[in-house]
């Protein structure tokens, strides 16, 4: 091979081109090569995106490229990913190269490769695991799906506690004994998630896998990524950037809870991790499984259309039965003043401690207080930055605002009308329910379970372990004791308010309110004991209440994909929102009237607004939107590049392109 006089490096910042560099003489800068360069007055990571440099370059603006790393190349493959996702979800190459190449932070050199035995598959323990019937019959099917040298999907449909953990369990193992050389990566939506996972793993195959989220320390993440980058991390479970990585030999995609909003990444680059998982695994050529009690509505359109296929798992594991649920109508219930826990709950939940059995309580909002009210003027504290209520957190303690991350200690005068001792909390945090519960139950060990309570893998585990132990009577806990846990006493779950995910402008919210009423009522009675759950509602009728209470998941799909397709909304039609921001609301107006005069008028596209978002206001910047529709043959993302290529963004706007979007805030 001889020498390049130039090449382009794509670097990871937020453009689209790379940029020329000239190699160092006589040393070869082929594609895919990891390289340090000059940019902007710093060295930068870059990857050798094109062996030739562009023609229209002179070439004394050319830099030298500072040094070429003894790394693996970016395989082409994942070269090929970066440009699709960049492409379809309307972010810059460069922003999504950054995901690739996070690992290795600005100092490619100085990382060493750190050999890790309990990593190779030949140190998989034996297999004393016995399958049931029908979790072997669901492997039997699975494994030609992960033996076949191709891209396929297959939807991994199982109640909560069926055994579908250990179904894919056993695929991996099988795998890794097949191809010991090959790479499988478990998705988890939720860096909650891993650390559990990570423990089951240990104990049923005896390999350590190799772990990649966003709060490994940047020693943690370099030793990961090297691993991985060199193939000898085997086994990998991460969260959504762990897609990005460069695997040396991925074999298999495993994207557990599939159907988790949580996938949905909102910052920096937009995209859907499911959805780019599915499509990396057709650009690697290799099989992917989805796995989901309560599969989204796309996935489930996919399994009918014979896109994916599918295996089913109909029963709970050993002799588990699903929970028996019941519902208690809130418009006929006397609470009491600052009660929110009915009557027949709270016999329940005495009943069931006094069994010695453990208890679950479902409400999805951290802290005391949704509201703080001042009694003298009516006024509610707002976050200064924010459209938004601040949220009280500990009882007269803190004010938080959950957007922004504002905080300022509890006000003693009302800010708006001046008077003191008038502040006063309204509505219920899993704090304040905790208050409730000691009140009529001081003899119950309770743990409440949020973002705020355990925020590091320590606190997890710590909190993980006082479950299983039974140190912990009854659990408190946001829409992070929805997913996947495991707890093997717990037979009783209360659910504080069904219908609070049901506001508001989200079509997705029924799909969304029937998955976390089902995987909450999932926890319940996953062993010996019976589970029961109680549900609190206002709306008892609805159909999301009425199917859940009938265990009819697929009664809810059938209607809710007749919704879909009615109204055109995904996964029937396309969907994209446009969100325009910036510090003067005039600006924003204006520059979202000029866009509003250039709408494209095409047949079977609509749109929708400008309109003020929600959130209006949202870290001291205003906030517009539109919404696209239109139907599924159109190319989306090119009616909006031409749309905003005729209308230049004033740099001191922002506009952020959501494509598929699942929030509306
Ligand atoms: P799911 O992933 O479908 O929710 P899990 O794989 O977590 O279900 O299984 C539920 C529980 O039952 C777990 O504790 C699991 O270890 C146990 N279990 C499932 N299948 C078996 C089996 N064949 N033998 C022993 N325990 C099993
Ligand atoms: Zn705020």
């Amino acid at each position: 091979m001889s020498s390049n006089s130039r090449v382009q490096i794509l670097l990871p910042v937020a453009v689209d081109q790379a940029f020329d560099y000239r190699p160092p003489v006589g040393v070869v800068a082929a594609k895919g090569m990891l390289v340090k360069v000059p940019f902007r007055g710093k060295s930068t990571v870059g990857v050798v995106w094109c062996e030739s440099g562009a023609a229209d370059v002179p070439d004394s603006k050319v830099k030298n490229i500072e040094e070429v790393f003894g790394l693996p190349p970016m395989p082409e493959k994942l070269m090929q990913f970066i440009e699709w996702t960049a492409n379809y979800n309307m972010a810059h190459n460069g922003a999504v190269l950054g995901m690739a190449v996070s690992g290795i932070g600005d100092q490619g050199s100085g990382i060493r490769e750190k050999k890790n035995n309990k990593t190779d598959p030949r140190s998989l323990t034996p297999d004393h695991w016995q399958l049931t019937a029908a979790q072997n019959t669901a492997l039997d099917k699975l494994l030609p799906h992960i033996r076949a040298d191709n891209f396929n999907v297959t939807l991994l449909d199982g109640v909560t506690g069926s055994g579908k953990t250990e179904v894919y369990f056993s695929a991996i193992r099988k795998s890794l004994e097949e191809h010991p050389d090959n790479q499988i990566l478990i998705m988890l939506p939720e860096i909650a998630l891993t650390q559990s996972l990570i423990e089951r793993v240990k104990s049923r195959l005896g390999i350590t896998p190799t772990v990649w989220h966003s709060n490994l320390t940047p020693k943690k993440r370099r030793e990961n990524w090297l691993a991985i980058a060199t193939g000898d991390a085997k086994l990998i479970i991460g969260a959504r950037s762990s897609l990005f990585l460069p695997y040396l030999k991925l074999s298999l995609i495993v994207v557990d809870e599939e159907h988790d909003a949580s996938y949905k990444q909102e910052e920096g680059v937009v995209y859907n991790a499911r959805d780019m998982a599915v499509v990396r695994a057709s650009i690697e050529k290799i099989p992917i499984i989805l796995v989901s009690a309560t599969p989204s509505l796309e996935t489930v359109v996919n399994v009918k259309a014979k896109k994916y296929d599918e295996i089913n798992l109909p029963a709970r594991f050993g002799d588990a039965k699903m929970p028996e649920i019941e519902l208690v109508d809130l418009r006929k219930e006397k609470r009491e003043k600052n009660c929110w826990v009915s009557e027949k709950l709270r016999r329940e939940l005495a009943e069931n401690l006094a069994r010695g059995e453990q208890s679950l309580l479902y409400l999805n909002r951290r802290g005391y207080a949704p509201l703080t009210l001042c009694r003298a003027c009516g006024h509610h504290l707002k976050c200064p930055y924010c459209s938004a209520y601040l949220v009280q957190h500990g009882k007269n303690l803190q004010l938080l605002c959950h957007h922004c991350g504002h905080s300022s200690r509890m006000p003693e005068k009302c800010p708006e009308c001046q008077e003191k001792d008038t502040l006063i909390p309204l509505g219920p945090g899993i704090e304040r329910l905790e208050e409730e519960i000691k009140d009529f139950l001081p003899q119950a060990r309770i743990l409440t379970l949020s973002s705020d309570t355990v925020e590091s893998a320590k606190a997890m585990k710590k909190a993980f372990a006082d479950i299983e132990d039974h140190n912990v009577d009854i659990i408190i806990g946001t829409q992070m004791v929805a997913k996947g846990h495991h707890f093997p006493q717990l037979t009783l779950v209360g659910i504080i308010d069904a219908d609070s995910g049901l506001a508001g402008g989200d079509f997705r919210a029924a799909e969304r309110t029937f998955q976390v009423l089902h995987q909450v009522s999932g926890r319940a009675g996953r062993e010996k004991l019976p589970g029961k759950v109680i549900i609190q509602t206002f709306q008892p009728e609805s159909r999301v209440i009425q199917t859940i209470l009938a265990n009819d998941r697929h009664a809810f799909m059938v209607m809710e994909m007749r919704v879909r397709e009615d109204n055109n909304l995904p996964p029937f039609g396309r969907l994209a929102a446009l969100i325009i921001s910036g510090k003067k609301e005039a600006m924003v107006r204006n520059y979202c009237n000029m866009l509003a005069k250039s709408a494209p008028m095409l047949n079977g596209v609509k749109i929708l607004g400008p309109a003020p978002a929600p959130l209006t206001l949202l870290r001291g910047k205003f906030r517009y939107r539109f919404l696209v529709k239109a139907n599924k043959s159109i190319h989306i993302q090119k009616i909006i590049r031409d749309w905003l290529n005729a209308s230049p963004v004033p740099s001191s706007l922002k506009v952020k392109v959501d494509i598929d979007p699942y929030s509306f805030v």
